[in-house]
């Protein structure tokens, strides 16, 4: 088990890259602590499998340094890291048994009969695949071939780490949701550092204590499910956590404050002195669905129509189209038992749940109003 540091790290694919779009992974340093249990959550191409394959010592850096307890291993193969790894598709030998696919990491160790025995069936019992064992890999459907492929990466308990890579897309949703919660068990049980990457933010908190977003080959903010929520660091964040997403509203500067599409904000006098002394390109505000309020029409400064609801089973998706220029909608996400008023409707956006952006990044010091 170690801690996994990551040292002015970026890579390109390219052999000259010239500009920030070149790298598939923009410099960066993170840590990873010793027996976390981490997602690295992100859309397809933002750099998370080309991140887990410098980790592993499949892909050298381009640029920068992989340390594991503070000693460089830049230099080392995968099989010298000590790292386990499971990929997206499996990766299983049809000929051997489950058992032998199982205990082979373990016999290339020279562990004895006893341990491999007492190991495989450890590990076969939390996957539950122990009916398996004595079956031939190639006679297994996709879904138990994957777990075989997950069982020979959590094998091994002197590992430096495990990193998944998306496991689970090829396993049917409702194992899916059962995995997660074994994968999170048997982490407790064995108290080694997991890496777990996907494009799923359900999946990313059922299995994360700490989840990694990346976005554009950085990672955007390094936060608990709820430190994401509450307080998206990046509005790639805000946008990519929570269902829906965050509502962003590009605001100025005006003589009354904060204002959007000429209506004043109703936002407090520190946060206005605060955003006059920032140099930005793009001033955000950003709110989410679960706190934007529907109130009546005399009490509120912004103004819309409903255009859609959304019947979620225990809560509602509501549309409202601004009454401003640019007719922006605005998710408001309300109980299933709370009525949506007809016609025009008035919106307010509590202060406590104003967040506020700078050319996409959070402004210190504007959500400690809680
Ligand atoms: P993810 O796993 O998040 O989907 P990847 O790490 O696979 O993202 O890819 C990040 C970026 O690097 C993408 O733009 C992808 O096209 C590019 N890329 C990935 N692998 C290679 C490769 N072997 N050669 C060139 N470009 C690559
Ligand atoms: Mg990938």
């Amino acid at each position: 088990m170690a801690e996994i540091r990551l040292e002015q790290l970026a890579h390109s694919y390219h052999s000259a890259p010239s500009e920030p779009a070149d790298y598939a992974l923009r410099r960066m340093e993170h840590v990873w602590e010793q027996g976390g249990a981490y997602a690295l959550l992100g859309p397809s191409g933002c750099g998370k499998s080309t991140l887990l394959n410098i980790i592993s010592g499949l892909l050298t850096p381009s640029e920068g340094r992989v340390l594991y307890d503070g000693k460089s291993v830049n230099d080392l193969t995968p099989q010298q890291r000590n790292i386990a790894q499971v990929f997206q598709f499996p990766v299983v030998y049809d000929t051997m048994t489950v058992f032998q696919n199982l205990a082979f990491p373990l016999r290339n160790q020279g562990h004895s009969r006893e341990r491999i025995d007492l190991r495989v069936r450890e590990v076969a019992e939390a996957l539950e695949i122990e009916p398996l064992l004595n079956r031939k890999a190639q006679n297994l459907t996709a879904d138990e071939k994957q777990k075989v492929s997950m069982g020979r990466g959590l094998v091994r308990d002197d590992v430096a780490a495990i990193l998944f890579d998306e496991p689970l897309t090829v396993i049917d949703p409702q194992l899916k949701w059962r995995l997660r919660r074994k994968l999170k068990e048997i982490h407790q049980r064995f108290n080694v550092t997991m890496v777990y990457v996907t494009h799923d933010q359900l999946e990313a908190s059922t299995f994360a204590d700490k989840i990694a977003v990346m976005y554009q080959g950085q990672i955007v903010q390094f936060g608990t499910p709820r430190e994401l929520f509450e307080n998206p660091q990046h509005t790639f964040v805000g946008y990519f956590i929570g269902s829906p997403g965050m509502n962003f509203l590009d605001i100025s500067l005006g003589t009354s404050g904060v204002e959007f599409e000429g209506r004043a904000l109703a936002v407090a006098d520190t946060i206005v002195t605060q955003l006059r002394q920032v140099k930005a390109e793009r001033l955000q505000i950003g709110i989410r669905p679960e706190f934007v309020q529907l109130v009546t029409p005399e009490n509120a400064i912004l103004h819309g129509h409903v255009d859609l609801i959304q019947d979620q089973g225990t809560f509602k998706i509501v549309d409202v189209c601004l009454d401003t220029p640019s007719a922006r909608v605005i998710k408001v996400r309300i109980g299933e038992e709370q009525v949506v008023p007809e016609g025009r409707v008035g919106l307010s956006f509590p202060a406590a749940w104003q967040r506020f952006y700078v050319d996409d990044r959070l402004v210190e010091g504007t959500h400690e109003n809680l």
